[in-house]
């Protein structure tokens, strides 16, 4: 895991990579509020996903 996770573009919070393997779906949430990245075929796609939308 090189990929670094932004803060919570909404109040600043942990973002925390969640992975379900068995599906192989990975989405990035934050730990204080309940937004999140949709679900991703690749935990590189969404830390992408989230950083993107925590830059702007
Ligand atoms: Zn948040």
């Amino acid at each position: 895991m090189t990929e670094k996770l932004k803060p919570c573009p909404f109040c600043g919070g942990e973002a925390v990579l969640i992975s379900n393997k068995e599906e192989q779906l990975y989405s990035v949430e934050c730990k204080n509020c309940d937004c999140g990245t949709c679900d991703h075929l690749g935990a590189e796609i969404a830390v992408e996903a989230w950083n993107r939308r925590a830059g702007e």
